[in-house]
């Protein structure tokens, strides 16, 4: 938030586009022997034998998915790749490669684009990806971040929505809502920053979820234990949108209803003091908050004593027949379905 007046700035038109492009890259190392040729060409090339290929993109807005007032250029570059590889991984897959196309415009100077290449470096690193390509260009008003993230999955293991049966267990890995209240946290501080531009705002009791909102991570450690613990899920989604929205997803898609327990859905102690504070009701949040990134996935009841013990993932419903419909089974045991008024607009 506060700005650095000594920093430098270099205006992007010193260099011409291709050093621009050769600069932010030239760190990037290719890893995967799927990569035949990366940046250089007119396009790259992919060998991926006989797995399956998963695609997936995202475009980021500036003003409309990001503020730059308290999301810095280094964070947003990793928590644009970490979005989009959660996708991936919502598929089974594992991610080997990405593009990345950014539009800016010339308020942007070159260390900007060096901080944002900086993030992207860093999750390119320890999410294992290969950087193969981009396009970059001016933009009129802000900056436009694209990433296109490739994987690979055997045939039998992908993961669909759709795959969803009744009595299946419905499981979450982690905690949720840590990341809306984060927000929410910066948010205040940015307003009282507005009136007074010399407050020092404390942000250590709230580490916790401002980190889950501005460095959020992809769940790639699930695949991996999943696959070791030999389950496959029936259905998968990560957690983007809001654990309702997410489930009715895979409810609609798999042609399935549910129950979901209030009591069950996992929250950080942080998160519960959080939305005292700001006087939210934190299933609301868990709900309807979002940016998560967490898995959301459907197991065969015969699966459960594999996934038991695991402090990873959490029980929090099971499927029903379709016309059972899709409830909230709050702690008082009254049923509120999960489509119903009020539990929905709250992004609004
Ligand atoms: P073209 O004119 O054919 O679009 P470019 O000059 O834009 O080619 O790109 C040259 C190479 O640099 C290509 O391999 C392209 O994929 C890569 N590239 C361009 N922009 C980016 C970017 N922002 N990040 C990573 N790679 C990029
Ligand atoms: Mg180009």
């Amino acid at each position: 938030m506060i700005e650095d007046k000594n920093q430098e700035r270099t205006p992007l038109s010193h260099l011409g586009e291709f050093a621009l492009i050769e600069h932010l890259t030239k760190n990037f190392k290719i890893n995967h022997a799927s990569t035949i040729k990366g940046i250089g060409d007119d396009a790259a090339i992919l060998n991926f034998k006989d797995k399956k290929v998963v695609v997936s993109t995202d475009l980021l807005v500036e003003s409309v998915h990001f503020d730059l007032s308290y999301m810095p250029l280094k964070h947003l570059g990793y928590k644009a790749v970490v979005v989009n590889l959660s996708d991936v991984y919502a598929m089974n897959a594992t991610p080997t490669q990405m593009t990345v196309s950014i539009a800016v415009s010339n308020r942007f100077p070159l260390e900007a684009l060096e901080d944002l290449y900086a993030g992207i470096e860093t999750a390119a690193k320890i999410y294992n990806v290969d950087l193969i390509g981009g396009d970059t260009t001016s933009s009129n008003t802000g900056l436009l971040i694209s990433i296109t993230a490739i994987g690979e999955v055997e045939d039998k293991k992908i993961v669909y929505r759709n795959g969803a049966k009744p009595n299946d267990l419905l499981v979450v890995t982690g905690d949720l809502g840590a990341a809306y209240m984060g927000l929410q946290v910066l948010e205040r501080e940015k307003e009282v920053y507005k009136i007074n531009p010399n407050s020092q705002p404390d942000l250590e009791p709230y580490t916790y979820i401002v980190e889950r909102q501005l460095k959020p991570e992809a769940r790639k450690d699930i695949i991996k234990l999943m696959d070791e613990l030999n389950v496959i899920p029936t259905s998968m989604i990560d957690i983007s949108d809001g654990l309702s929205s997410e489930i009715i997803h895979l409810c609609k898609q798999s042609k399935v209803g549910c129950d979901l327990y209030e009591e069950k859905i996992p929250l950080d102690p942080v998160v519960i003091s959080v939305c005292e504070e700001f006087k939210i009701d934190s299933t609301t949040v868990a709900l309807n908050g979002g940016e998560d990134y967490e898995l959301l996935f459907t197991i065969s009841q015969e699966d459960y004593p594999k996934i038991k013990a695991n402090p990873n993932f959490t029980v929090i419903g099971f499927m029903k027949e379709a016309e059972a419909g899709m409830h909230l089974v709050t702690r008082s045991e009254s049923q509120i379905p999960l489509k119903a008024q009020g539990w929905k607009n709250f992004n609004a």
